[in-house]
């Protein structure tokens, strides 16, 4: 009966795994018996893949933004200043390097192929935008003029040659206007300042405060129901890229070279560099802390949910670890909604992997672009499993590239999302110990009743 209940829990994991090997050998035998099929073929075998996709992009603007505010807006951010403020310097902060070292890592490895070729400034500037130009670009679409318009459109500058088609790119005609792509960076911004300002005024709002949660609770609910379509959507899809691919093998062994560049992220963000600054700013010894958060780690991996794992993480940090139950309740349940490492450095690594598998140009405006959307995206990501994968759809979105092609990396996104599940939950743990140690001071300070108020599980 213990195989029974592992079976069960880890149901969608095989039905996705017989999934994948079924599509294979479909495929291959389909291949073998008719080495080429016409694109109305393989636009058919695709449907059912197809009509998932357009599932999860209908899911992804309330999903990011309900996930947001049901973060911050129950905050007792009054509570304390200071706890806060650490909390959110330590989030972004971990969450950017996650993405840094994603971006060094793909850009080094190439697992997609080639990887950015043409860097030369000047050749870029002929074809469009200037480095400050994007920086600008993004500032802007950080204050939406227009919310509604922000879900559907991004302000871009754009050159164009005048009519005598002069090669100086100084006296070509600058103007601004908005392109088709959702505006994540300002959506996610609108979403915060809401978020911040309802948790600041509580008190008047507690409907309109619940309103929303059971709001993000019914988007949940639609992920975990669509996530269950995941084996059959699979199948498809992986079934109609083997009809058009020409090259199976190689793009195998590009997704495993993916998967590969993930892990070594995830490995160096959580072993390594968290360690290091848990040392730096604790004196204690990080690989202990590993052992107490073991039990975490595992539920992480097992379960593929920041959320599921939530009451697991608390036992151990609150627990094994003794840090303070104010930090742990404060930091565990924050982090398992907008900390994710892992999810941040997945996004950036899988968007710059998909578009070196499309040979895509990245100019060093779309690097500068994705590591604000990747870390934009993570904290819009909801704690459930897969959810990165929805949330990706908006990274790709910013540099352009479609959301059917998310359909390259869905195969093997089980693993992933393990993987990187596993960092978001380590990033939550050293988090609330880091922070315990830098408000030390403030934590005296506070009322200690706080530590007897008893967790919402
Ligand atoms: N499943 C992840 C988590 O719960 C989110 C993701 O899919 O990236 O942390």
């Amino acid at each position: 009966s213990r195989l029974k209940a592992s079976i069960k829990r880890n149901l969608l994991t095989i039905l996705t795994i017989s999934a994948v090997i079924l599509s294979i050998i479909v495929g291959i035998s389909m291949r073998v018996s008719h080495s080429s099929y016409s694109p109305r073929v393989v636009m058919y075998v695709n449907f059912i893949g197809d009509l998932f996709l357009r599932m999860i992009r209908a899911i992804t603007l309330p999903l990011i933004i309900s996930s947001v505010i049901a973060a911050i807006a129950p905050l007792d951010i009054s509570l304390s200043k200071k706890i806060g403020t650490h909390a959110i310097i330590y989030i972004i902060s971990t969450t950017v390097i996650a993405v840094i070292i994603g971006i060094i890592l793909v850009l080094t490895i190439k697992p997609g192929g080639k990887g950015i070729e043409n860097d030369n400034v000047e050749e870029r500037e002929r074809q469009g935008n200037t480095i400050v130009d994007t920086m600008l670009d993004l500032l802007r679409n950080l204050f939406p003029p227009n919310i509604v318009q922000a879900t559907l459109q991004t302000y871009q500058t754009v050159l164009t040659p005048p009519d005598n088609n002069t090669d100086n790119v100084y006296e070509w005609d600058i103007s601004s206007k908005y392109v088709d792509g959702t505006n994540m960076l300002g959506i996610i911004s609108v979403s915060i300042i809401f978020a911040i300002t309802l948790s600041t005024i509580r008190s008047k709002v507690t409907n309109l405060v619940s309103v929303l949660l059971e709001f993000m609770q019914a988007m949940m609910k639609i992920v975990q129901v669509i996530i269950w379509i995941t084996p059959v959507a699979v199948f498809f899809l992986i079934l109609a890229k083997f009809l058009e691919m020409d090259d199976i093998v190689d793009v195998f062994s590009k997704l495993g070279l993916y998967v590969v560049t993930v892990a070594s992220g995830i490995f160096i963000q959580g072993f390594i560099f968290l360690p290091a600054l848990y040392f730096g700013f604790t004196r204690k010894n990080p690989f202990k802390f590993l052992g107490q958060i073991g039990p975490a780690i595992l539920t992480a991996i097992g379960t593929s949910s920041s959320l599921a794992t939530l009451p697991v993480s608390m036992q151990c940090v609150e627990e094994n670890a003794g840090i303070d139950p104010r930090v742990v309740r404060f930091m565990l349940p924050l982090g398992a909604t907008i900390n994710m490492n892992g999810t941040a450095l997945y996004e950036a690594v899988a968007a710059i992997f998909i578009a070196q598998l499309k040979q895509m140009d990245l100019s060093i405006g779309n690097v500068v672009a994705i590591v604000l959307t990747a870390t934009a995206a993570s904290i819009g990501t909801a704690g459930v499993p897969q959810a990165g994968l929805v949330t990706l759809i908006m990274v790709l979105d910013t540099i352009g590239i479609p959301a059917e092609d998310v359909s390259l990396i869905i195969a093997i996104d089980w693993i992933v999302g393990r993987l990187r599940t596993t960092l978001n939950v380590m990033g939550d743990a050293y988090g609330a110990a880091i922070i315990e140690a830098t408000s030390r001071s403030e934590l005296e300070k506070l009322p200690l009743h706080n530590a007897k108020v008893e967790s919402e599980s």
